[in-house]
């Protein structure tokens, strides 16, 4: 590492009035967003921008950090969160900034706020921690058009309509739109009306973000889609949590990647967002993509092939809040009912409580994946990586993707290097997402930072306690302000919303 100290030898040279900031980071190793190796400098922030990198010593501060022996980096872009709803109730962003995440897109799984720009007003009127960034989503749009009628392909007048609110969303800012098509409303459109609602997106320089149809039995079919989407459309496309979620794709990361890269050479700009874990988070029913919930042999399959009956585990469960926390193995053996039975019963209850217009919860947590795929899939050079996590519910990526990261898989099983890690959080989310002037420390750009501790820093938040904050991540600033210091949030709530 160098001592990088140019400025300083030009002032040297030429003669400096020694400038003011108003907060100078002193002595840290800066890592720039790129794949760049760590050099020892001073960074100088002036208002919400990063206006000097380098030799500080003669500078003026109103405030002056001394780093020394901590890294800083670009502040994390999570490009696939869940954490805006949670950001209402708490702006200070405790789940988010504790791990080192300066700016979050949500509108995610084909779910967004609507209509973006009242939300987009909201967040200026009561800001937050963080940046937000939106895009939006399918099934909100299609759940307006279409309403409870939606079991059934969409009409061509009902896609027109949803063409104009999507319209509407994108001349308000979104980046894009997300879809969900594993999930209701949107697992019943034909791939022309996904099609269709794209072909909006090239005018506003837009971008598509998706859920696939199916991470499991149909995954190679769903790859596909966004694949065609991408070639005909000729926009970026992105796959949102990319995984192989069922025994039977298992050590297919190559084959996948393979495809990706073919699509790639022929022109697509496909790219890919991961969370760190071999299991994942959503509804009970997303089990089900047939919508076949009292077939025995499909629960018997799901339970063989998809996830395992110890591996499913109830997060939020309202028809008996005691199961919230128990495997299903566990819950099957207190009604002595089979795992089979009890996961058809299970939903059966949801559909019941659902009858009398609760709200019924129904999410699990479930082991799905191969750590081998994950480090494959998280190794392509175009995955960046995401939470996909939020605030409140039971699996810990909400609070500890990000330093699960850096302690499991830089130090740990060093599967990355810590410029490469901190790329896949930074640069490559930020250019995945098309996030200007943010993910990189440079001159002019926002001054969004995380300073941690690379030898302490760890998540520690776990399926049992989801929201044990994270460890070794110092100190985090937003547009120049510090959201994270001492172990606590401040009252900073200096977020802006990113517009595309
Ligand atoms: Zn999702």
């Amino acid at each position: 590492m160098i001592r990088f100290s140019l400025f300083g030898f030009i002032c040297l040279v030429i003669g400096c009035t020694s400038p003011s900031y108003d907060t100078i980071i002193r002595g840290a190793t800066v890592y720039d967003g790129n794949v760049n190796d760590g050099i020892i400098a001073d960074v100088g922030i002036r208002s919400d921008t990063i206006a000097f990198i380098g030799d500080l010593s003669n500078a003026k501060s109103k405030t002056i950090v001394d780093a020394k022996g901590l890294v800083l980096a670009p502040g994390f872009i999570d490009t696939h969160s869940h954490h805006g709803g949670g950001l209402e109730e708490d702006p200070s962003g405790l789940a988010v900034v504790s791990q080192g995440v300066t700016t979050i897109i949500v509108g995610q799984d084909g779910g967004s706020e609507w209509p973006l720009k009242k939300y987009f007003q909201s967040l200026i009127d009561h800001p937050v921690a963080v940046n937000v960034g939106s895009y939006s989503g399918h099934n909100t749009i299609r759940d307006l058009v279409v309403g409870t009628d939606f079991k059934r392909k969409s009409t061509q007048a009902e896609i027109d309509s949803m063409i104009l609110l999507l319209h509407e969303d994108m001349k308000a800012g979104a980046l894009g739109l997300s879809t969900g098509l594993e999930y209701d409303p949107g697992i019943y459109s034909a791939k022309d009306e996904v099609l269709q609602l794209s072909k909006v997106l090239p005018a506003y320089q837009g971008r598509y973000i998706s859920h696939l149809r199916s991470e499991d039995r149909y995954f190679w079919d769903a790859l596909q889609e966004i694949i065609t989407i991408g070639k005909e459309v000729k926009i970026p496309v992105q796959i949102s949590h990319f995984k192989l979620a069922m025994r039977g794709l298992w050590g297919k990361a190559d084959s996948a990647l393979l495809l990706l890269d073919h699509a790639r050479n022929e022109g697509v700009n496909i790219t890919a967002d991961l969370y760190p874990y071999t299991y994942w988070s959503s509804t009970i029913r997303v089990l089900f993509p047939d919508r076949n919930f009292t077939d025995e042999k499909e629960a018997a399959f799901i339970l063989k092939e998809v996830t395992s009956a110890e591996g499913i585990i109830l997060s939020k469960y309202e028809p008996n809040p005691d199961y919230n926390g128990k495997s299903l193995a566990e819950i099957a053996a207190l009604e002595k009912r089979t795992p089979e039975k009890m996961l058809i019963e299970l939903i059966k209850r949801l559909d019941e409580c659902e009858k009398k217009g609760d709200d019924c919860g129904g999410s699990i947590v479930a082991t799905s994946m191969d750590e081998n795929d994950v480090k494959k899939l998280m190794q392509w050079k175009y995955t960046n990586f995401c939470s996909d996590g939020n605030s409140g519910g039971r699996h810990p990526r909400g609070f500890g993707a990000f330093t699960r990261i850096l302690s499991h898989y830089v130090r740990e099983e060093k599967t990355f290097s810590i410029p490469e890690a901190i790329f896949k959080m930074t640069g490559l989310a930020a250019d995945q997402v098309g996030i200007k002037k943010r993910g990189r420390i440079a001159i002019g750009h926002y001054a969004d930072l995380v300073l941690f501790n690379e030898q302490l820093v760890r998540d520690e938040a776990t399926v049992q306690n989801p929201h044990q904050v994270s460890k070794g991540i110092e100190r985090v600033w937003v547009n120049g302000q510090v959201v994270w210091a001492d172990g606590k949030t401040t009252n900073q709530r200096s977020g802006k919303v990113i517009y595309r």
